[in-house]
Formats: structure tokens, C-alpha cells, sequence
């Protein structure tokens, strides 16, 4: 049976990947030491996968790892800051070998992608649950904030939207998918890319962004509530993931709108800047589609491909309102 100690030492620990750089200690002290860069500001950022509530039982091991950083980079991304290094703390029912090897591997895999380095954490027994806290950097006054939005911004999405949630109404037999069609949704749903290349590029040209992990709707809701604006959306410009795209018209607005565990940005530029935002979006290899407009009157106007006015119900998720 393997101690705490030789897991962490076993599937945990590796030589500093950033030698001489931002991390001066990392994994085996009381804490790591972190040297920020001068005149840097930091950004932190949790966040906590719990078994049977945000994956399912029995996940694969190697996918889990790779998207509980995932969302986490996500959340840097969303901020245009840089990631530098991350802790673990993981509550695991038995330390298994055939568990911790693949959970591990998937993990640091996307950790080097983004040379964001394992710096420490906590290990106990426990009912499956991982939480990383991320540290990022961005100079002072460009990061990304949810309150910067201003009227007359356009409304930009990364990506596509809604793959993830289909595969979530596949498996819940909610709608007939087949086989293929659910695979090639469902790595939406388990492997997430963290925007991180879009979220820097985007620093000096971007006003606002959020990352959608509970549904585009709820998601920019909170630029909008935190902006003091408002908003009309364009929801057939939406972008749906290739998959949905091949649904009928209804499910592609709903789930485009208020799907789930998306992690793509939204984010809010100048008009004036569009050129600029679309050279971000080549600079990071991802799409980048307009999809709306920042207003001064309050609340989220959604709008067909004709202008006119549509009313759909766009709920996002609440883990305290869902069953
Ligand atoms: P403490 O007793 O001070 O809480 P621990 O004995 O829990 O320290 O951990 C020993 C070292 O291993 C610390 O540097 C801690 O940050 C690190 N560590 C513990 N669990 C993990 C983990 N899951 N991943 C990475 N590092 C870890
Ligand atoms: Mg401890």
C-alpha cells in the first residue's frame, strides 16, 4: 500500500520545470515560494471537481486530470493573465496505483502545454475530490475583468458552444444521439481547452471577459450585471459545436445559449478594435464570432437571425437551484 508520502513522491513530484524562474520552491516544504516578476500582479484562481456532482463516477482518470486544470487555466484565461503555477489538494478514497498514474499523467501533460507549474498541495483519504488553485500573472491594469464592459462594445464568443451540453442530454437519454455523434460531443464535455493563447492576446484590445462554464446566458449576465449595461444578443450567430450544429434549430438556441462546461470565452471589445480581435483569435488559432452588442438599457435581448425579438427560456446552472 503506497503512504501519502510515496504518492506524492511517486505521481506528484518532478524536477522544476521553470528553473531560476517564478517558482524558487516548489513541492516538499511547508510552502512553495513563488517570485513574482516585478510589477506583475498575481492571479488566483479555485476550483473544486466533486465526484457524482461534476464528473461522473468512475471517470476516466487521465481525462479528469487534464480538465480539472482545464477549468482552472480557463479561469486564467478568462482574466488574460499568464499561467505560472498551481496546488492540488485531493481527497481520494484508496491510493491506487491504476488511478493516480493516468489521473496524474493527463494532468501534468496539460500542465507543461502551459508551463504552469505544480507547486504543492494537500493529500488525504477521502470521497473523490480535487481542488487546484491556479496563480497566473498579468500586468497591472490589463487584466480582463467582468465590470469593464462598456456600451457600444461589441460581444465576441471563442470557439463553438454547446457540444458539451448534447453530449450531457446524450448520456442522460434526453434526446436520441448516436453513437459516434456522442463520442465526438462527449470530448467536448471531458477534455476542455483552456483559452489561455486567446486570454493574453486579447490583453489591450479586450474590455470584459468571462469564461462559460454554466451557459453563455448566466455567463455574460454576470459582465452584465457587474458593467451596469446591458445587452442584445444574436442567437443564431452563436457558434454551435459541430455537433449540435446538425441538431434541429430549438436545441441548437438552447443549448448554444445555455449549455454548460463550454470553457470558451466571452468576452466584450470596442467596435473600433474588430480588426484587432480578429488577429488575436489568429495569433491563438481559435475562431473568434461577434455575436452582439453592449447597450446602457439593462437586462439581455435576445434576437433571431431577423433582428426580431425571440423569448427563450436561458436559464444557466446553480448547483443550489438544480436538483
Ligand atoms: P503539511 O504537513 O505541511 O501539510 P504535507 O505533508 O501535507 O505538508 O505535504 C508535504 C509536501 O507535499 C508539501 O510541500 C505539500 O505542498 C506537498 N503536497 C501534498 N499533497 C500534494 C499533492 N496532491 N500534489 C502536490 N503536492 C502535494
Ligand atoms: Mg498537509
Amino acid at each position: 500500500m503506497l503512504s501519502e508520502f510515496d504518492l506524492i513522491a511517486r505521481y506528484f513530484t518532478r524536477p522544476s520545470r521553470r528553473p531560476a524562474d517564478a517558482v524558487a520552491l516548489g513541492i516538499g516544504d511547508d510552502c512553495a515560494l513563488v517570485t513574482p516578476r516585478v510589477g506583475m500582479q498575481l492571479a488566483i484562481s479555485s476550483d473544486m471537481l466533486v465526484e457524482g456532482r461534476h464528473f461522473f463516477a468512475g471517470a476516466e482518470p487521465r481525462q479528469l486530470g487534464h480538465k480539472c486544470l482545464a477549468v482552472n487555466l480557463s479561469d486564467l484565461a478568462a482574466m488574460g493573465a499568464t499561467p505560472l503555477a498551481f496546488t492540488l489538494a485531493l481527497s481520494l478514497p484508496a491510493a491506487e496505483p491504476a488511478w493516480l498514474q493516468p489521473f496524474s499523467a493527463g494532468l501534468l501533460a496539460l500542465a507543461d502545454e502551459h508551463g504552469c507549474e505544480l507547486i504543492g498541495g494537500d493529500t488525504t483519504k477521502g470521497p473523490l475530490n480535487i481542488c487546484i488553485t491556479v496563480f497566473g500573472e498579468v500586468p497591472p491594469g490589463q487584466a480582463l475583468r467582468r465590470d469593464a464592459a462598456r456600451e457600444g462594445d461589441d460581444i465576441w464568443i471563442s470557439g463553438t458552444l454547446g457540444d458539451a451540453r448534447l453530449a450531457l442530454a446524450g448520456y442522460r437519454h434526453e434526446i436520441p444521439l448516436e453513437q459516434a455523434s456522442l463520442d465526438q460531443a462527449a470530448t467536448r464535455m471531458h477534455a476542455p481547452t483552456p483559452r489561455v493563447a486567446l486570454g493574453t492576446a486579447l490583453r489591450g484590445i479586450a474590455h470584459a471577459a468571462i469564461d462559460i462554464s454554466d451557459g453563455l446566458a448566466g455567463d455574460l449576465g454576470h459582465i452584465l450585471t457587474k458593467s451596469a449595461v446591458g445587452a442584445t444578443l444574436a442567437v443564431d450567430l452563436l457558434p454551435a459545436g459541430p455537433v449540435l450544429a446538425q441538431q434541429a434549430l430549438d436545441l441548437r438556441r438552447r443549448f448554444t445559449l445555455a449549455g454548460g462546461d463550454d470553457y470558451e470565452l466571452c468576452f466584450t471589445a470596442p467596435a473600433a478594435c474588430r480588426d484587432a480581435v480578429l488577429a488575436a483569435g489568429h495569433l491563438a488559432n481559435i475562431a473568434v464570432t461577434r455575436v452582439g452588442r453592449i447597450e446602457s438599457t439593462p437586462g439581455l435581448r435576445l434576437v433571431d437571425a431577423d433582428g426580431a425579438a425571440l423569448t427563450l427560456q436561458a436559464t444557466s446552472f446553480d448547483h443550489f437551484a438544480s436538483p
